[in-house]
C-alpha cells in the first residue's frame, strides 16, 4: 500500500471584489470552492478543466504561493496551512512548481547556472564549487549539458527553457512537483519530449506530480490519475482508464468529446456545450455547471451536488449519480 503524501481538504480560494468608491470588499471570486482530493506517493495526479476553473489556483493554494481562504493541505501527514514563514520555507524545497511560460519564469539577466542554483543557495549550499557541480549534474539528468550552464534564457529552445525550469525544480531533491501546465506553451512535437522526460524523472526520483492542463489528451499519457475541475469545484475524478473510458460527469464527456482519437475509423461524438463558462465571481446555484448541462433537472439549480463515490475510485459530483435525488 503507497503512503498518501498529500491530502488537501475542502480546500478554498476567494479573491475579494472591491467597490470601486470607498474600496469595500463587495463580493468574492471564488477561484477554488470546497476542494478536496489526496496524492499518494509516487502517483502523477492530473488536475484538467477550462480556463478560470481554478486548476492553477488550487495548485499555487497547495504551496501556498496563494494564501488558501480556507481547508486544510497535509504534507506527509503535516497540516502546512498554520506553518509560519519560516517553515513554510523549509518545506518548499520538498515541494516545488514548473510554470507554463518557461521563459516568463526563468530570470533573462541570470546565467543558467545562477538560475538553477538559486534555490540550492537558498536551502543552504553555501559553496559555489558545490553548486557548479550539482548545477551541471542537474542540466545532464534533464537532457541537457554542463556546458549550457554559462549561457542565458534567451539562447535556448522553448523545450530546452522548460528542461531547465525542470532541473531547477529538481535541484533540491523535491518530493513533490506542480507541473503548472508545463506543455502548453510548447510545439507539440516538443511537448511529447518533455512528457517523456518527466514520465523517466518520475521514475528515476520517485517523485509525485501534480500535472496541470486544460487538455485531457495532454495528461492521457503521463497521469495515473485525474480529477475534473469546473468553475473551483472537482466535478469528477477517477483512475486515467476508467474516466477515459467511462466518464460519468457531463462536463467530463463533453471535454473527451473534443480529444481527437487514434483510429480514423472511430468518429466520437462531438458535445458542443452551449454558452460560455459563468463568472466566478456570481457562480449558478446548484450545480455550477446547470446553466450548460444537456441533463439539467430542476433540482440541478436548486442543490449543489455532493462529490462522491460512484464506485471503487471513481468519484462525481452530479445529481444524475445521486441515489437520494433519482429515488
Ligand atoms: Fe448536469 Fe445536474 Fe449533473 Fe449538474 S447535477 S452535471 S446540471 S445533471
Amino acid at each position: 500500500m503507497t503512503n498518501l503524501l498529500l491530502e488537501v481538504n475542502g480546500l478554498k480560494k476567494y479573491f475579494p471584489i472591491k467597490g470601486s468608491v470607498l474600496g469595500r470588499k463587495v463580493g468574492d471570486v471564488k477561484a477554488v470552492d470546497d476542494v478536496s482530493f489526496s496524492v499518494r506517493e509516487g502517483e502523477i495526479l492530473g488536475l484538467v478543466g477550462e480556463s478560470g476553473c481554478g486548476k492553477s489556483t488550487t495548485g499555487k493554494s497547495i504551496l501556498r504561493l496563494s494564501e488558501p481562504t480556507a481547508g486544510e493541505v497535509k504534507f506527509q501527514d503535516q497540516d502546512i496551512t498554520s506553518l509560519n514563514a519560516e517553515d513554510m520555507r523549509k518545506l518548499r524545497r520538498n515541494m516545488q512548481i514548473i510554470f507554463q511560460d518557461p521563459y516568463a519564469s526563468l530570470n533573462p539577466r541570470h546565467t543558467v547556472e545562477k538560475i538553477i542554483g538559486e534555490p540550492l543557495l537558498i536551502h543552504g549550499m553555501t559553496s559555489a564549487g558545490e553548486r557548479k557541480e550539482r548545477v551541471q549534474e542537474l542540466l545532464e539528468v534533464v537532457g541537457l549539458s554542463a556546458y549550457h550552464a554559462s549561457r542565458y534564457p534567451h539562447q535556448f529552445s522553448g523545450g530546452q527553457r522548460q528542461r531547465i525550469g525542470i532541473a531547477r525544480a529538481l535541484a533540491n531533491n523535491p518530493k513533490l512537483i506542480i507541473c503548472d501546465e508545463p506543455v502548453s506553451a510548447l510545439d507539440v512535437s516538443v511537448q511529447a519530449q518533455i512528457l517523456n522526460l518527466m514520465d523517466e524523472l518520475r521514475d528515476k526520483f520517485n517523485l509525485t506530480y501534480i500535472f496541470i492542463a486544460h487538455d485531457l489528451s495532454v495528461v492521457k499519457h503521463i497521469c495515473d490519475r485525474v480529477g475534473v475541475m469546473y468553475l473551483g469545484r472537482m466535478a469528477e475524478m477517477a483512475d486515467k482508464d476508467d474516466l477515459y473510458s467511462n466518464p460519468k460527469h457531463p462536463y467530463t464527456q463533453a471535454l473527451l468529446s473534443a480529444v481527437p482519437d487514434p483510429d480514423p475509423d472511430y468518429q466520437r461524438e462531438r458535445i458542443i456545450l452551449k454558452g460560455d463558462v459563468p463568472s466566478p465571481s456570481d457562480p449558478p446555484t446548484g450545480c455550477a455547471f446547470h446553466t450548460r448541462c444537456p441533463y439539467a433537472m430542476a433540482v440541478c439549480s436548486e442543490l449543489r451536488p455532493e462529490f462522491q463515490k460512484v464506485y471503487n475510485n471513481h468519484y462525481v459530483a452530479c445529481h444524475l449519480y445521486d441515489d437520494a435525488v433519482q429515488s
